[in-house]
């Protein structure tokens, strides 16, 4: 196919918004075309040279393009300047500049190939002089392009093609194109093949070459993501049992980052996000602990990537892995400031193998049978459950654990993994919570946990209680370790070595067995996501519920010695009870309009 054909097809498709028109457009243009011109057209119908995971740039700015287009026009770069300025769309100017120079434009057209594999040279030039060689290859294709041709090259070139041509609405027309006589079939097979290779380039190729047919060759592979399987949700855990029968597995539901994992045979690895993009470089820790996390390779697996306090074990919450996110500097520092560990709750690969078609509960045994857990690499904690008091129980569990819910998983036979679809196979109950308690909480230390890593000359988490003047005692609301900087660690090391006592004082009521006990003495401000009902801490025990407590999730510390406090005068258990009752009636009442 010939550019100019693609470019007026781009003409016509910006001028229309209509999924069914773009449709229609789309089949015309992608029904002559030769298997070899399907990729170059699919991609660059979005704005790409190749599948976004892929993250191919052309590295070509505004100045770049410029300087390409004086080139090829021989006019000045100034005057051209001029008129983006005015026009505010430098692919117009092309489109204009070229119109004016009529003469020039009676070579050969360039094909649809040509200007592809000239764009994928351009992008992959760099190093020194790559700028001149950019400029060159662009004025090149310039100085034999149509004006309606230069514009639709400038638009790409600056990444504003900006047709609104979706990814769905190719499958559409490629079903139509392809899908014989029954296209509504074949839109299903296409999207399902699109789904596991989510290269647009690839699946048009097949269908160019074979048919349908040819789709039963898609596979899954090392480097290219599958899109997520997805879950619905349900208010109720009763509801859970409704759609998916008597038992029935529930995982914690982390929340952090999805990351599927693909490691090859030589222990490469890449990690994707739930959207596809390539994740690799910002997690290094991560990729670095995983070709040692399984028993045998290569392997594609998925889970939930979470900050967790290395300190006390536990979970952080979501926001601080949001500072690792699209970074590109600085990643070793974040990488010590901010520890993931990754909870796996898939197997998509093993070997050869596919897992896709087996059942949820095959997978999940040929997982646990392959990772070796370790600091940064677990498996997901799961439970299977056949009542609503034991999956109460499970919720509770993972609320404790710093989770926001739980997923459940059906055990049916069907159960296989439906990449990018949501059901009802998997399906999210959470709490909704207020993030941020409104008010800061008193705390006495009661007992503290020797530090890890660089933290370990000092104690690096403490046994935190409120007061109980009921009991005249103290009652245990959390553990904590995020918050302190090393001033506060030694100054705290040294004052709790001095308070140091051999055994659990009386007065300290807990089920913790903490490295050192001290005399309640030290009174730090806490601040947390909210108060929980808690089976294991033992604030304001019975007062809510029988047989539980309160606990604090995600405390941190303000960074706030209260020495103007005595532990008597703390925050009182009953104080904690009307914060919670408080935080329970927010979370209760209607909203306001
Ligand atoms: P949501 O983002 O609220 O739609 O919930 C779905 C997301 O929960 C998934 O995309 C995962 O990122 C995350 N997740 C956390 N734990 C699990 C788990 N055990 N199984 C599946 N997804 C999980």
């Amino acid at each position: 196919m010939k550019y100019l054909e693609f470019a007026e097809s781009c003409e016509r498709i910006s001028a229309i918004s209509k999924r069914l028109e773009i449709r229609s457009l789309l089949s015309d243009l992608i029904r002559p075309l030769v298997p070899e011109d399907v990729p170059p057209v699919l991609y660059m119908l979005q704005g790409l040279l190749r599948p976004e995971y892929e993250g191919v740039e052309l590295g070509a700015g505004d100045a770049l393009v410029l300087k390409a287009l004086a080139v090829a026009t021989g006019l000045g770069e100034d005057s051209l300047k001029d008129r983006v300025r005015a026009r505010g769309d430098m692919g117009e100017v092309a489109s204009e500049v070229l119109s004016e120079q009529r003469v020039r434009y009676q070579s050969e057209g360039l094909a649809v190939t040509e200007v592809y594999a000239a764009l994928l040279d351009i992008a992959r030039t760099g190093g020194e002089g790559s700028q001149e060689s950019k400029v060159g290859g662009i004025a090149r294709m310039l100085s034999r392009t149509s004006p309606v041709e230069a514009k639709h090259l400038v638009r790409f070139l600056l990444g504003k093609l900006r047709l609104g041509v979706k990814e769905m609405t190719i499958l559409d027309a490629l079903a139509e194109v392809y899908g014989g006589s029954d296209p509504k079939k074949a839109r299903v097979e296409i999207e399902e093949a699109f789904n596991v290779s989510p290269d647009l380039g690839e699946i048009g190729t097949l269908l160019a070459q074979g048919g349908l047919n040819a789709l039963s060759a898609v596979s899954l592979r090392w480097g290219r993501p599958v899109r997520p399987m997805l879950a619905e949700r349900e208010r109720s855990l009763a509801g859970l049992f409704e759609r998916m029968g008597k038992s029935l597995a529930l995982e914690y539901k982390y929340d952090g980052l999805r990351v599927q994992a693909h490691v090859d045979a030589s222990g490469n690895v890449r990690l994707f996000s739930r959207r596809l993009e390539d994740l690799s470089a910002q997690f290094p820790d991560v990729v670095a602990s995983l070709p040692g996390a399984f028993e045998n390779l290569p392997v594609i697996a998925e889970g939930e990537c979470v900050p967790v306090d290395v300190e006390t074990g536990e979970l952080r919450p979501f926001q601080d892995i949001s500072r690792r996110r699209g970074r590109k500097y600085d990643l070793e520092r974040m990488t010590e400031e901010v520890p993931v560990r990754l909870f796996l709750f898939d197997l998509l690969l093993r070997g050869k193998d596919s897992l896709l078609g087996m059942p949820y509960p095959d997978r999940r045994k040929a997982l646990e049978a392959v990772v070796r857990r370790g600091d940064r690499v677990e498996l997901a904690t799961r439970a299977i459950v056949s009542t609503v008091p034991d999956a109460e129980a499970f919720f509770q569990r993972a609320l404790l654990d710093g989770c926001e819910g739980v997923m459940a998983k059906s055990l049916a036979p069907e159960s296989r993994y439906k990449a990018g679809a949501r059901g009802f196979l998997w399906i999210k109950y959470k709490r909704e919570y207020t993030t941020e308690l409104g008010d800061t909480i008193d705390a006495v230390i009661v007992g503290a946990y020797r530090g890890r890593g660089k933290r370990a000359q000092w104690y690096g988490a403490f046994l935190m209680a409120l007061f109980d003047p009921d009991r005249g005692g103290f009652a245990t609301l959390c553990k904590v370790g995020t918050g302190f900087d090393e001033a506060s660690l030694a100054r705290l090391t040294e004052r709790l070595d001095r308070s140091a006592v051999p055994a659990k004082p009386s007065t300290v009521d807990t089920g913790f067995t903490p490295d050192l006990w001290v005399d309640p003495q030290i009174v730090l401000e806490l601040r947390g996501a909210e108060l929980s009902l808690s089976p294991v801490h033992s604030a304001a025990s019975g007062l809510i519920r029988e047989g539980y407590g309160l606990a604090l999730r995600f405390p941190r510390f303000t960074g706030k010695f209260r020495e103007d406090k005595g532990p008597e005068d703390a925050t009182t258990v009953r104080e904690a009870v009307e914060m919670y009752q408080g935080q329970v009636r927010k979370v209760e009442s209607p909203a306001k309009p």
